[in-house]
């Protein structure tokens, strides 16, 4: 099946009982057997769920994976990642990257002696030099946050294989619609559900999706035994939200790509942040890894001023200022103050985060409204 059929069919059939066609949700703890341990499949709802399973097979199914496992967020999915590691192994990881990323790596599992090297993987020889003999594991962000740099995933998941250390992607600012990391060779792929996959703004939610068998294994182990998982409903509205992601996808990078060519052509705004555009450095290797440049601009203005900046994101009146992603809605946000405010200032400007950066997550509206709203919102600020 093609990607456009898999988001609505990939592991579904209609319920058993009814023929209802959405899975219903499964409220309920636990299930009902027939002998000790002679059931139908379920036996206690932290394990499985069904409403959670139907999820699962259909987001294995997007990524091309033998398995999915659904986390309670994001965040929890990346932490049931970084449990397989023990004291004293080394992850070589995106230096710019989600900051809930950084926080988790820095402040949780390094006090547990697990060590990060972070470092611009835009050159693989940077990447190379990282290893030492205890690295297990390669941690790739891209598009970056908020930089959208372009991170070479076969190429990288290349060298970590050479070096027995798995690769793992966070695929959340792609989505499976545009970039598909274990086709390029990586082991896992992680998502915050909650941005492009949900793509409604209504949920929380994360979900590992991998074809490695002791990958698959622990994560089984590891939802079963810490139960980061979520509850049915938020897998139900995941499941609802997922059926419509090629559209949607199809439709933000249509708008991205407008809003991009017009920002780079206005007198008031400088720097502009966008893969799609040919002179981004990352623009081939993009053209090969993705499908499309995805929805996420970012830039600052031609006054490069952080108070600026600020006055510019309250002035929006479509784009609505707030943290997170890949909604159908346009956000706008500040990364040094919102996203990205747990990593210290000087390791941001160091990664080129500087304070003046605007992210914007371009929504499916229509494109001539958002296009007046920033034209607006510019004029407002500069006035
Ligand atoms: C939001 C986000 C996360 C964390 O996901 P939550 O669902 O908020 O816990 C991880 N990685 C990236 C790239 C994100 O944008």
């Amino acid at each position: 099946m093609k990607f456009n059929t898999r988001t609505i069919h990939a592991g579904q059939k209609p319920e058993e009982t009814s023929g209802a066609v959405m899975p219903p949700v499964f409220f309920t703890s636990t299930y009902a057997q027939e002998a000790p341990n002679r059931h139908k499949g379920h036996e206690y709802a932290r394990v499985t769920n069904p409403t959670r399973t139907a999820l699962e097979h259909l987001l294995a199914g997007l990524e091309e994976a033998t398995h999915a496992f659904a986390f309670a967020s994001g965040c929890a999915a990346m932490d049931a990642l970084l449990k397989m590691l023990r004291p004293g192994d080394h992850v070589i990881a995106t230096n710019d990257l989600y900051g809930g990323s950084y926080r988790l790596f820095t402040q949780v599992f390094e006090p547990y002696g697990i060590r990060f090297s972070f470092v611009d993987m835009s050159s693989d020889e940077n990447v190379r030099n990282a290893f030492t003999s205890r690295t297990r594991m390669l941690w790739i962000e891209t598009p970056t946050n908020p930089l959208l740099n372009i991170v070479d995933i076969s190429a990288l998941a290349e060298i970590a294989a050479g070096h027995k250390a798995v690769t793992v992607v966070d695929n959340t600012f792609a989505s499976p619609a545009l970039q598909q990391p274990l086709l390029l060779g990586a082991d896992a792929v992680v998502h915050s559900t909650t941005k492009y996959i949900g793509g409604h703004s209504d949920l929380i939610g994360g979900a590992v999706c991998t074809s490695h068998d002791e990958i698959c294994d622990n994560l089984a182990f590891q939802t079963k035994t810490t139960g980061a998982i979520p509850g049915p409903m938020d897998c139900y509205l995941a499941l609802r939200g997922v059926k419509t992601l090629a559209l949607r996808v199809q439709r933000s990078c249509e708008n991205a790509r407008e809003l991009a060519n017009f920002l780079a052509d206005h007198p008031d705004v400088g720097d502009v942040r966008y893969p799609g555009f040919t002179a981004h450095p990352g623009h081939h290797i993009a053209s090969r890894q993705m499908n499309d440049f995805g929805g996420m601009v970012s830039f600052s203005l031609k006054k490069d001023d952080k108070q600026l900046a600020e006055r510019f994101m309250s002035s929006t009146t479509i784009f609505t200022l707030a943290e997170s992603l890949g909604g159908v809605e346009s956000l706008v946000s500040h990364p040094a103050s919102m996203t990205h405010a747990s990593i210290p200032k000087k390791v941001r400007e160091a990664a080129g985060l500087r304070d003046s950066l605007i992210r914007l997550s371009v929504g499916i509206e229509d494109a001539d409204d958002l296009k007046a709203d920033i034209e607006a919102a510019l004029s407002k600020t500069l006035a």
